[in-house]
Parts: structure tokens; sequence; C-alpha cells
């Protein structure tokens, strides 16, 4: 398993990766982007949920943390470790000036704000909360944003269902109490 494209795409307009206070790698604003503006798409392999579990096995905490899974619908899980591009390298924030939004199959990473040249990008993951967490779970989740309004955690801890990019709804919730500890945000 490889974890770079061979292929190189374009060069996105928008950002460059470096690193980020937040974690690892960031993305980062090299022009004013404008609010509403379509940044990237979030690409990968679409794989099923069985191929996920098969893929990054419970019982491997480093090999989830370098998972890069977002679920798409109820079937599909797009694993942006293989063939994925530059947005698998966008942070989360409680905070956030992008979003992640699903249109006809293809997930997008817009600009909900103007976007002053030098800014991480950042959206919120929304990783879903499931009833199993206990606070040590959402402690694993922690977040690192520094925002004034950070929750301290990835996971949307209000339980407003939107976007699932989770460990959890790419596994379904039979195994919610087990596997939460790493996933939590790739990078390396
Ligand atoms: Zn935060």
């Amino acid at each position: 398993m490889t974890k770079r494209n061979t292929a190189a795409p374009a060069r996105n307009p928008w950002f460059r990766l470096r690193r980020s206070r937040i974690q690892g790698t960031g993305a980062f604003a090299i022009v004013d982007i404008p609010k509403g503006t379509r940044i990237i798409e979030y690409t990968g392999e679409h794989i099923t949920n069985a191929e996920a579990d098969r893929r990054y096995p419970d019982d491997d905490p480093a090999e989830r943390h370098h998972t890069f899974l977002f679920t798409l619908n109820s079937r599909i899980v797009i694993d942006a470790a293989h063939d994925g591009n530059d947005a698998r390298f966008i942070n989360h924030s409680c905070d956030p000036n992008c979003d992640a939004v699903i249109e006809r199959g293809h997930i997008w990473i817009d600009a909900i704000e103007d976007i002053p040249k030098g800014a991480e990008l950042c959206y919120d993951y929304q990783f879903e909360h499931v009833p199993e967490y206990t606070e040590q779970d959402l402690r694993l989740y922690q977040c690192r944003c520094g925002s004034a309004n950070c929750r301290g955690t990835i996971v949307k801890v209000d339980r407003r269902r939107k976007l699932a990019r989770t460990w959890e709804a790419a596994h379904g919730r039979r195994h919610a109490a087990s596997r939460h500890a790493g996933h939590a945000h790739r990078r390396s």
C-alpha cells in the first residue's frame, strides 16, 4: 500500500501544504480565497464498509492513525490513503473557514468565508458522535485547533447529524466501543 500518488495532479491554485500548528501537515491559502470558492474535491478510492474494515482493523491503533476515511453515503467510504489528493491534509477546526459538501457522489471543500492569503484552511470533520463514547474516547479524538470555541474534540458532540466523517460511520456502530482510539486523524 503506497501513500503517495505516482501521478502528480495539477497543483491546486488556492493552497499549498506545509507544517501546521494544528496537526501535522496543513493546507494554507496562497491567495485571498473568496467566500463560496470550491477549493478542491476530496478524492480517494471508493470502497465499501467491509473493505474499510479489512484495511483498517480495530486492533491496530498505529494503522488507524494513518487512515483518511470519509463517509460518502451509507454504502461507500472514500479512502484518501489510496488515490487521494491534497484535500486529505486539510485539518479539522471547531471554527472552520471551509465546509465539506457532498454533491452527486462527490465531496467538495468549499470556502464558507473570505479566507485571507496565508490562513490555514480547515473544516469541521464532524466525526459522528456515538452514545458509547466515554470521556476518555472523546479525549482520544482530541482537537487542538486553538479556536476560542474549540470543543476539545473533533467529535460532533452536539449530535447534530450532517456530514459524518468518521471511523464509526465508516464501519457501523457495532464496534463503536473498540474503535475510536486512533483514527482521529491521519497525517504523518
Ligand atoms: Zn477545536
